[in-house]
């Protein structure tokens, strides 16, 4: 018989868990629901008492300084604290930066093993978790004897859990026995939200193509207005910016093309394969090798000039053969029209 633990954290606030943690609820919620097994949820916090109000759950947590930031030695004695108290079968965590770094060691630790990057968790009597492979072009099915079996969940693969009113706040403080802690965060150094152009719980993906920085009908180029265009639309809408791979290696050649894009901007077979319920591609002709990091935005949009676009052959739900300076621009006035 299984038996389920879900490890969580608080956010930067300190006040709520994180959003990828109420993912990873619910996806344990489903699991335990489907093999009638007993779940709890553990929290790695320096304050837990706000984060278990509303869990309709057994909780366990850790609290202490130690735990408000992310530190390898303090998590990872925190994790096998909560782990060892449980004695789960399955602990479910989210594949975010401060637990990707500790939980194979504590899978190591507690005589585990661990999957990671892991999208959905199927299966009515057995545990079967999927996952990508190969920039997401083949889809596996695990199923483990080991026990216990860390899965690290994908953030935005399921709803946050909706944490219900009525659960009284109600945890069990287990206690950890810390190793010498060597490491101190002294600061973080982040840039201002308005110079952020990732922003992984955006609705919408913008990309933006190399065609912003081509000649255009007028025969000049207008890379200032690109910028202009780009960035007073990701102010207005809150959406986050990604970038083909043209687009941004033009930038790398030592020219300033468009200075607020890095390499982290890029979508696509060598970058990254974001999930945004809508995207809106522009000046960006949807090669495959753009498209296949499109695979989990949910609606697809471009705006192009060619109408032979890669998008137009299939690879978008609506496409509008325009330029993209003038529909921005006007997207822009209604959008601030509307504020
Ligand atoms: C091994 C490999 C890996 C790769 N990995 C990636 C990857 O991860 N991500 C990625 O993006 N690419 C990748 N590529 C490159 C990819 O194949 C394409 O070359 C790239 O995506 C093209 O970028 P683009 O569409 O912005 O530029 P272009 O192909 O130059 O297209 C620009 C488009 O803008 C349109 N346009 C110009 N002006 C306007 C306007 N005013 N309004 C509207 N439209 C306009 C043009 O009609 C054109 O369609 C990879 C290639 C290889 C070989």
């Amino acid at each position: 018989m299984e038996s389920i633990l879900v490890l969580t954290h608080a956010d930067e606030t300190g006040v709520a868990l994180t959003k990828a943690s109420l993912e990873t609820i619910t996806a344990g919620n489903e699991l335990a629901a489907r093999l009638g097994a007993e779940m709890k949820i553990g929290i790695v916090a320096a304050s837990p008492q706000h984060l278990s109000k509303g869990l309709p759950y057994a909780v366990l947590a850790v609290q202490g300084e130690p735990f408000a930031q992310a530190r390898f030695s303090s998590d990872a004695a925190a994790c096998v604290a909560l782990w060892r108290a449980a004695q789960a079968t399955i602990v479910l965590a989210p594949h975010s930066s401060r637990f990707a770094r500790v939980m194979a060691a504590v899978a190591h630790r507690v005589g585990g093993a661990i999957d990671t990057h892991v999208t959905s968790i199927a299966g009515s009597s057995d545990v079967e978790a999927s996952r990508w492979y190969y920039r997401q072009r083949i889809e596996a099915v695990l199923a483990r004897t080991t026990r216990p079996w860390f899965l690290l969940l994908d953030a935005g693969t399921h709803a946050p859990f909706e944490l219900d009113a009525d659960a009284p706040p109600e945890e069990i403080a287990i206690a950890v026995e810390l190793p010498m802690l060597r490491t101190e965060v002294t600061g973080l150094r982040a840039p201002q939200q308005n110079q952020q152009t990732i922003r992984p719980d955006a609705k919408l993906l913008f990309v933006a193509g190399a065609g912003w920085t081509k000649k255009q009908p007028d025969g000049q180029i207008h890379v200032e207005d690109a910028g202009e265009l780009i960035l007073a639309f990701l102010a207005a809408s809150g959406a986050s910016l990604g970038s083909s791979k043209s687009l941004v290696d033009q930038g790398g050649e030592g020219n300033s093309v468009l200075p607020f894009l890095t390499h982290l901007n890029q979508v696509g077979q060598t970058g990254s394969t974001p999930r945004h319920p809508k995207g809106l591609a522009t000046c960006c002709h949807g090669e495959e090798p753009h498209v296949v990091g499109w695979r989990f935005v949910g609606e697809r949009r471009a705006v192009s000039l060619d109408p032979n676009c890669g998008w137009t052959r299939g690879k978008a739900d609506v496409v509008y053969v325009a330029d993209a300076f003038k529909v921005m621009a006007k997207v822009n006035e209604k959008l601030g029209n509307s504020q």
